[in-house]
């Protein structure tokens, strides 16, 4: 019997912007208000999607330094770049980090999905949503926005299905 495909994601994204809050919620279905943001950690998830079993390695990052987010890069398959639509400077760190992506990838291309979190707190938005589909558009890759604390109509699990779409078709 053929082993079910596993596929590598790994999760970047300024701190704070909600990443081990997307990844609790999408394996657990539950919000934690509170995560130790050094926390770093990969979790195995097995999942059915299209009626296909695959095996994912979730990797929740939080280093900051360089040599270790290229390190994380160099392992993944697929890659979840997630903002804060409550900081725009969460929002400016996207394409330098897709950028490096790229680099790093070179000269493969690079399954992607950009993320707006937070999206419970419209009331202080600082990205507009048009804002956040026209940087993926430029991308070329699928947009959510999401809450990871309100999951309404199951958005975040949509947008790990879909990065592991994106990598099974490359
Ligand atoms: P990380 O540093 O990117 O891993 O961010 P965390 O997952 O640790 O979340 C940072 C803070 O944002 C925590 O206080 C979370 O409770 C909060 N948070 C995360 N996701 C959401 C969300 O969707 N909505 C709201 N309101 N708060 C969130
Ligand atoms: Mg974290």
């Amino acid at each position: 019997m053929a082993k079910s495909p596993e596929v590598k994601l790994a999760v970047f994204g300024r701190a704070g912007v909600g990443k081990s809050a997307l990844v609790v919620r999408f394996l657990t279905r539950r919000f934690i208000w509170e995560y130790d943001p050094t926390l770093e950690s990969t979790y195995r998830h097995q999942a059915n999607i299209d009626d296909e079993a695959v095996t994912m390695e979730i990797l929740d990052t939080a280093g900051q330094d360089i040599q270790q987010k290229e390190g994380h890069m160099r392992w993944g398959d697929g890659f979840i770049i997630v903002y804060d639509i409550t900081d725009r400077g969460s929002f400016e760190e996207v394409a330098p980090l897709r950028n490096l992506l790229e680099e790093v990838k070179k000269p493969k291309n690079v399954p992607l999905v950009l993320v707006g979190n937070k999206s419970d707190l419209d009331h202080v938005r600082q990205v507009g949503t048009e804002e956040g589909e026209r940087l993926a558009a430029e991308m070329a890759c699928a947009f959510y926005e999401c809450s990871a604390c309100a999951d309404e109509g199951g958005a975040v699990s949509e947008a790990f299905h879909e990065l592991c779409r994106e990598v099974r078709r490359r």
